[in-house]
């Protein structure tokens, strides 16, 4: 039996459960969150603000909503979605400016904030500072955050999540979102019945990639594949979050042994089809993590149903960290690792892959546009010129011109919600 070095206790994971105590063992412990050198991230994000990948990356995103849209079922289930969850984004996006609708009484409302957020389903929620620089560029000034951000996490179902990638997975990745959105609008209502602003952000239209509050507020750690890790469900679940100006108490970032763990781990580095994982961690923008290789992992999202196995093979995910890291603590082993339980998964036209076997794909196929679309036409027209002999014909040019006009009048959509691996939840993108 590995020595324990500290415990953590946090609420059930439904309402009025009892609270769960985790037992981390001392081989763990690193650092409350993640580690983070804060002067970097202060000069990032004055240097080169974090920026949308709708916006910096859109001629491979075109590219691979073209091909989604060629799964006839995934592009109605896309079009259904996004008619349902069009008016919870507008919504949202009001909701900054909606006044209080009582008398702030000046109570601290912390706990009154979280029964409510658990009393609408949420499996986690946790209270931060909100934190500017982690805001789009495209999105600074634009509207209002206030000082306080209430990190919710809503739980996606257990079994359609473990047939990742699948057409069951997708309609529910995407009616976790709708009804997460329909409850956070909900406890907005709550925040302003309480004479305070309440603003809601994510949810498929996000200001940028929020996790670092999310583990700012002990919501979880940061997984080496790049999804928040929250206690109860690992990365199965979708995150949104309210800023306000209520009085509340903000909560600290928690140790929960994942940080070293993945290192340990590492089933979703072995499994991905698009070995587009990092082993080991880097300093990247001011924070320690596990890298992810974007241009690796847009390709098989696209192909596959949004991909996501590394969330499938998430032993977190499947069994609970409460269940991992007892049987760590017991064995030194990681629950699950080597099974077809766990580390299996088939991919639409591929076949089966179980532990150990990867899936071979062809020459060419991470080939893909980059850059935003002005970028992308500009880098063919030279690719053509130079194939042209070095001649920029007018033919070339008329071609040039009439991309170039298109992606001008392109407009900045931010509903990626059927997008598999959720880019705006997803700080490994930027
Ligand atoms: S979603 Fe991307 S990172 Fe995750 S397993 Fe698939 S290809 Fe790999
Ligand atoms: S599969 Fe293992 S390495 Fe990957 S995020 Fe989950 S715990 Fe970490």
């Amino acid at each position: 039996m590995l020595k324990i070095g500290h415990e953590v206790v946090r609420p059930g994971k439904k309402y009025g459960d009892t609270p769960v105590t985790f037992a981390i063992p001392e081989e763990l412990e690193t650092v409350p969150g993640i580690p983070m050198n804060q002067r970097e991230v202060d000069w990032y994000s004055r240097e080169y603000p974090i920026e949308n990948m709708n916006i910096t990356e859109r001629a491979s995103r075109d590219w691979a909503n073209n091909l989604r849209d060629g799964h006839v079922e995934m592009r109605e289930i896309r079009k259904e979605h996004e008619k349902l969850n069009k008016p919870l984004i507008l919504a949202a996006r009001l909701s900054a400016d909606l006044e209080p609708t009582a008398k702030a009484t000046g109570e601290d409302l912390t706990q009154q904030i979280k029964d409510k957020a658990r009393e609408l389903g949420f499996v986690e929620v946790g209270i931060a500072a909100f934190d500017h620089r982690y805001v789009y560029q495209s999105k600074r000034g634009a509207t209002t955050y206030y000082p306080h951000i209430i990190c919710l996490a809503y739980e996606q179902d257990f079994e359609p999540t473990q047939t990742i990638p699948s057409v069951d997975a997708e309609i529910v990745h995407s009616s976790t979102y709708r009804t997460e959105g329909a409850a956070a609008l909900e406890l907005g209502n709550f925040i302003r019945s309480k004479g305070y602003h309440a603003q809601v952000a994510g949810s498929g239209d996000s200001f940028g990639p929020y996790i670092p509050m999310f583990v700012a507020a002990g919501v979880g750690q940061l997984g080496a594949c790049g999804y928040l890790l929250t206690p109860h469900v690992g990365s199965r679940c979708r995150i949104v979050s309210v800023t306000t100006d209520a009085n509340v108490t903000h909560d600290k970032p928690i140790d929960y042994g994942i940080h070293a763990f993945c290192q340990v781990c590492q089933v979703c580095v072995n499994r991905c089809p698009g070995r587009a994982l990092m082993r080991d961690k880097i300093w990247w923008r001011g924070i320690e993590k596990n890298k992810l290789y974007f241009k690796r992992c847009r390709p098989v999202m696209a192909r596959y149903l949004g991909c996501g196995v590394c969330m499938k093979v998430c032993p977190i995910q499947k069994y609970g960290l409460k269940n991992v890291m007892d049987h760590y603590a017991a064995t030194g082993q990681v629950l699950g690792k080597g099974t077809h339980d766990l580390e299996g998964y088939a991919l639409e036209g591929k076949g089966y892959f179980g532990p150990g076997e990867l899936p071979v794909f062809e020459a060419g196929f991470f080939d893909m546009p980059h850059g935003d679309t002005g970028e992308w036409a500009f880098d063919r027209l030279k690719a053509k010129a130079k194939a042209s002999g070095n001649q920029v014909t007018p033919q070339l040019m008329d071609e040039f011109r009439k991309e170039m006009t298109r992606a001008l009048n392109q407009s900045v959509e931010t509903n990626m919600a059927v997008a598999g691996k959720q880019e705006e939840d997803n700080p490994d993108y930027i």
